[in-house]
């Protein structure tokens, strides 16, 4: 069943759809990376992602064919990099097990590594026209003002109520075209604050708008403070003064990247100490800790960090080894300052790699 709004909503954006790159030669392929890249991420933000990636990897073999690593180093500072291990994984598995055909129903494609729901719903009804819905933070806030909806959108219930009311509304053609019209609106007009509403086309139909409640919308239960630990890192010099850098196991947060190791601070622990043991503990190594490099203060989704850098000179691998052993790392290297731009790095180890740049030039 068309929802109330829809005839106005289409007419909306026949005529003011934003020209992205990725609706240009829209294809499968395309239309998964865009709604793979977009997750979490500002559209401004992803388009020269996207366009970089097309141009590296223009087919789903093509990113089959690639290794990881490179992958990841294209994904540097997009941030949740499990969206670059899974997008690699399942062109594998699309090009190895279905002859380089993306699967067409929600049913098929959430059996893809990294496919939800929601991107399930995006490519089965923007690259094949099914009837598909899609439920993402756009469609909710125009959804629970259109309504004047007030229950907690952090609830499973109201998540459940509401994908049951995207199926209901869903009308019976031009779905794809009906969900980037919904996005689109949520993102450009219905925004989290400041919406547009004096200019919003489906406005007779919002009864927040008529409540004037439209900026409260959508409601969620307070969430708890994000937690804080400290974190290490050493910059440690072997041979040539190049640097070991380590590369983090591929499960886990930023799974694959590269890292000057070091890790978590213990309860009471000062933070030499727990430099030295995670050096021990990871790589199997001794270093003599010099000053401190950096600090830097980082927030993820679910946590935030103070990473605390400190020079070090590598002393040799611990008894019996004769060379750094990768222990609870994926791999190690040295490397020459030069060459760590080859390497993906997470946000806070690129700001060390920054400040070891501009100590750099200050030295010429
Ligand atoms: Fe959103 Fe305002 Fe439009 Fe309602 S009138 S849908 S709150 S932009």
């Amino acid at each position: 069943m068309s929802p109330p709004f829809a005839q106005e909503l289409f007419s909306w954006y026949r005529g003011n759809r934003a020209n992205l790159p990725w609706r240009r030669q829209p294809s499968p392929y395309r239309v998964w990376l865009s709604e793979v890249m977009l997750q979490q991420t500002q559209v401004e933000t992803v388009i020269p992602y996207y366009e970089r990636f097309v141009r590296v990897y223009p087919t789903i073999e093509a990113l089959a064919a690639s290794s990881l690593d490179d992958v990841l180093k294209l994904w540097e500072g997009l941030g949740y990099y499990s969206r670059a291990r899974n997008l690699h994984r399942a062109a594998g598995i699309v090009v190895n097990e279905r002859a380089g055909n993306m699967p067409s129903t929600v049913e098929e494609l959430l059996k893809l590594p990294g496919i939800g729901r929601y991107t399930a719903g995006a490519i089965a009804s923007i690259a094949f026209g099914r009837a598909a819905a899609v439920l993402d933070g756009n469609v909710i806030r125009v959804f629970t003002r259109l309504l004047d909806m007030r229950d907690d959108i952090s609830q499973a219930a109201t998540q459940e109520k509401l994908w049951r009311l995207a199926d209901e509304w869903l009308p019976a053609q031009d779905t794809g075209e009906y969900n980037q019209a919904l996005m689109e609106l949520g993102q450009r007009v219905c925004r989290a604050k400041r919406p547009l509403c004096r200019a919003c086309p489906i406005q007779a139909h919002c009864r927040a708008w008529a409540a004037g409640t439209q900026n409260n919308l959508p409601w969620r239960a307070k969430r708890r403070p994000r937690p804080h630990y400290d974190v290490t890192a050493g910059l440690i010099r072997g041979a040539d003064d190049r640097l070991l850098i380590a590369q983090r196991p591929l499960d886990g947060l930023l799974g694959g990247l590269w890292e000057f190791p070091g890790g978590k601070v213990e309860k009471g622990e000062r933070l030499i100490d727990c430099l030295k043991r995670e050096l021990r503990e990871e790589l199997a190594i001794d270093v003599a800790v010099g000053e401190r490099f950096a600090v830097v203060d980082h927030a993820f989704t679910h946590f935030k960090i103070t990473l605390y850098a400190f020079n070090c000179r590598y002393q040799g691998a611990l008894p019996p080894y004769d060379e750094p052993q990768a222990l609870g790392v994926r791999d190690w290297a040295w490397v020459a300052e030069a060459q760590l731009s080859n390497y993906s790095f997470g946000k806070a180890d690129r700001v060390v790699i920054a400040e070891l740049a501009r100590r750099r030039t200050m030295l010429l």
